[in-house]
């Protein structure tokens, strides 16, 4: 019998395909004989399904599972000849969806954009008609009689000086019929050519030439250029000032991965809002404009496809994009930067819930690349890597153009003066300060922190903020139970009626919106041009792009905005930054709330006195005692870290321990409830005594967008532990089609 099994009897091998818009369903297929060659882990392949046809993405060519019995249906058709995914981005994949507690599926959807996806999108082509030979004059004078359109397109071919033009401008489809004539006898050939979409257009990008070093820009770039050559993977936090010429080393550690044959992938925190940084880098490569290659959400799904194409083929080298970049197909990856490494938008705030940097230093390993984590606010998560020697810290401690950090100052909202006409939003201090900037004939930039649902009770009198007495988190006001709620750990208590400090009755619930503080402001300054740039404005496509043109044209006196614009901006004719409110972001309960303010004063005070005037910041807070208000006044980042760490450490906080929310929704409220009640106590039971779990809370806004949320937070120094329990409880549950269950691993929103 053992004969008869010989080695052409052999099973032959399976296509293991993950079908598309199915939660990880892997069917085995035949491989027909003539594609054999060309099936491999990531090619995307068509297969037969319940009698129709199905796509899906081959995870692997392996043995098919035994109970099949070999009797396995073909694959119909191979989608692309060769992987279209690589085999490191499916490694990250599959890495991805088993931290994040989501289907591989779900991520492959990020690697592959809907728009490359599509057929439909498939790369527009013009065509072409050369001029192949010139006919002799008697040849011509015979088509001239008998043809005369053919002769005028021969002649109009031969005046140009390449000799070949687009069909459109023979006239489109009537020349056709013409040209083929021609093309028959071989006086001419027609091709098609792609049209590249490129999102940036018609816009030019001024050629720029690398500026030379200062010492430690120089230092900066010699370290990370070692690191290349050893072919190092260590991550490397570049730690530099605002205005200390980061994006200079950028550019010549990219020029000098290129040189050495790699690719290099940028990633920026919105690209909409950063269009400064593309610009520089379309600048310095200039010559080769489409070297340079973007994705972002605000492309039309052709510009996306022929970007996502070009950087595939490896015609493009660079690739520059938000966090769904960290997916880009950039060959021979040699270089990632995560610039503004800190910032918030790299999480991503719906499924999956990935973060582009963590992923980013991920993939630099997998891909054997050099990554630059840069940032003058780095993250605490980074800066804990760098001092436990998980990453190597570069630093840049210096203005690159000399200037001096802009002086800092805090208004303590609590005493200062106000002017009724501006209720209590303007200072007096700040108003005069404004008025002389508006006089000098210069520019001012309010920012109004403005983040999340969550309503905390601060007191004016005193500044005094009602925290939880378990983990010293704000409390956050629920208006339906009329309680405060702890998001971190679930406990109760009532609104007190007066300050429990000073005994105040003014205690503070509302905070004020930019529509709000814009309508203030209007009828304060009158004589002044003021913008307002906020979520709502900015919906609008470019809408932010040519408002910060006008702003930089001084077109603009006021610019009033949220977080939205401390990003990476330089605006030489701002001598004043106003900060109207730092308090509204310190007061959240979320763990990283005062880094995050630190952050952005630091950010928003880097905007002042970048060109030749000098800046002045002031901030107004309730609470100018608080650590990420006086660090930053000081632009003391390490002093503000090495506080901060301590309190992490102290409570069990982030980088110390994974903080996960797991949220219920529903539009019926009982349901939502009920199922969070008993996911929770199915959870306490299943969970390893190492992770710790919150009370079921309910959302802060009882019902946002129609639908009723419950939660609760879970944390573990193992976010495997928190993924690979929640995924398999709520996979026994089976919620059906009316409840939404989703889990945030590392979340970055408590509320
Ligand atoms: P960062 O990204 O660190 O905030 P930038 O890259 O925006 O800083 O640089 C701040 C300013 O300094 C820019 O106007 C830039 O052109 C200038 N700059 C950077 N490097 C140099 C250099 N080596 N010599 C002169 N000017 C420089
Ligand atoms: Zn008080
Ligand atoms: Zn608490």
């Amino acid at each position: 019998m053992q004969e008869l099994f010989g080695d052409d009897c052999s099973a032959p091998l399976a296509a293991k395909v993950l079908l598309d818009g199915r939660d990880d369903m892997v069917f085995d297929y035949a491989i027909p004989r003539g594609m054999a060659e060309h099936v491999k882990r990531g090619c995307r392949v068509t297969v037969p399904l319940r009698g129709g046809q199905a796509t899906g993405t081959v995870l692997a060519v392996a043995e098919p599972e035994p109970q099949l019995g070999g009797k396995l249906r073909p694959l119909t058709k191979l989608v692309d000849e060769a992987p279209i995914i690589s085999s490191v981005l499916l490694d990250l994949a599959e890495w991805a969806a088993r931290y994040y507690a989501v289907s591989v599926e779900q991520m492959i959807r990020c690697i592959i954009p809907e728009a490359v996806r599509q057929e439909r999108h498939d790369e527009k082509t013009r065509k072409v008609v050369h001029l192949e030979s010139w006919p002799d004059d008697d040849t011509l004078n015979k088509i001239n009689a008998r043809a005369p359109r053919q002769a005028s397109i021969l002649r109009y071919l031969h005046n140009l000086p390449e000799h070949r033009a687009f069909l459109a401008d023979l006239g489109g489809t009537p020349a056709l019929n013409p040209a083929r004539a021609l093309q028959q006898r071989g006086f001419v050939r027609i091709s098609e050519e792609a049209i590249h979409r490129d999102p940036a257009g018609n816009e030019q990008f001024a050629a720029t030439t690398p500026l030379e070093l200062n010492p430690e820009q120089q230092a900066a770039l010699d370290r990370i250029n070692e690191a290349s050559d050893a072919g190092s993977t260590q991550p490397l936090l570049l730690q530099g000032v605002t205005g200390s010429g980061k994006t200079e080393v950028y550019l010549q550690a990219a020029a000098r991965a290129m040189a050495r044959g790699r690719g290099v992938l940028i990633l920026v925190p919105e690209i909409s809002l950063t269009p400064q940084t593309m610009a520089r880098f379309k600048g310095r490569f200039a010559d080769t404009p489409e070297a340079v290659a973007i994705l972002h959400s605000a492309m039309s799904d052709g510009e996306r496809f022929d970007e996502w194409h070009a950087i595939r083929r490896g015609k493009a080298r660079i690739a520059i994009g938000p966090r769904s970049a960290v997916f880009a197909p950039v060959q021979q990856l040699g270089l990632i930067i995560v610039d503004e490494e800190h910032d918030p938008s790299y999480k991503q705030e719906n499924t999956p819930r990935y973060h582009g940097r963590d992923l980013a230093v991920l993939r630099a390993r997998m891909e054997g690349a050099t990554i630059v984590l840069g940032s003058a606010t780095p993250s605490l998560e980074s800066l804990y890597n760098a001092q436990t020697g998980k990453y190597s810290l570069l630093r840049m401690d210096h203005r690159a153009d000399g200037q001096r950090l802009p002086l800092t100052r805090v208004l303590d909202m609590r005493t200062e003066p106000k002017d009724k006409r501006y209720q209590g939003i303007l200072s007096e201090r700040l108003r005069m300060a404004i008025d002389q900037r508006l006089q000098r004939g210069e520019q001012v930039i309010l920012f109004l922190n403005r983040r999340g649902f969550a309503r905390s009770l601060q007191c004016p009198d005193c500044g005094h903020v009602v925290t939880c007495e378990h983990c010293s988190m704000p409390m956050t006001y629920h208006i339906t139970e009329n309680r405060l709620i702890c998001h971190i750990c679930g406990y109760r208590a009532v609104v007190p009626h007066a300050c429990p400090e000073c005994h105040s009755r003014g205690i503070l619930l509302e905070g004020c919106g930019t529509q709000k503080v814009e309508a203030i402001l209007r009828r304060g300054f009158p004589q002044a041009r003021l913008q307002r740039v906020d979520a709502d404005v900015a919906v609008r496509k470019n809408a932010l792009r040519d408002i910060l043109a006008a702003f930089r044209a001084h077109r603009i006196d006021i610019l009033l905005g949220t977080q939205m614009i401390s990003k990476g901006l330089d605006f030489p004719g701002v001598t004043l930054v106003g900060v109207l409110n730092a308090d509204i972001g310190l007061n959240l309960p979320d763990p990283r709330a005062a880094e995050r303010t630190f952050q952005l004063l630091t950010q928003v005070a880097g905007r002042a006195g970048r060109g030749d005037l000098a800046g002045e910041v002031i901030i107004q807070t309730y609470s100018p005692q608080a650590a990420a208000i006086q660090f930053a006044r000081r632009h003391d980042t390490d002093g503000f870290a090495e506080n901060e760490l301590g309190l992490r450490r102290e409570f069990q906080y982030p980088p110390f321990t994974h903080m996960a929310v797991l949220t219920v929704r529903s539009v019926q409220e009982e349901l939502a409830r009920f199922s969070l009640e008993t996911l929770h106590k199915r959870l306490e039971a299943a969970l390893p005594p190492h992770v710790q779990i919150s009370p079921p809370i309910p959302s802060p806004i009882a019902k946002s967008y129609g639908q009723f949320r419950y939660q609760c937070t879970l944390s573990s120094p193992s976010a495997r532990s928190i993924a690979d329990t929640c995924s398999r409880v709520l996979a026994d549950m089976n919620f059906g089609d009316e409840i939404v269950a989703t889990l945030d691993i590392d979340a970055y929103t408590f509320s």
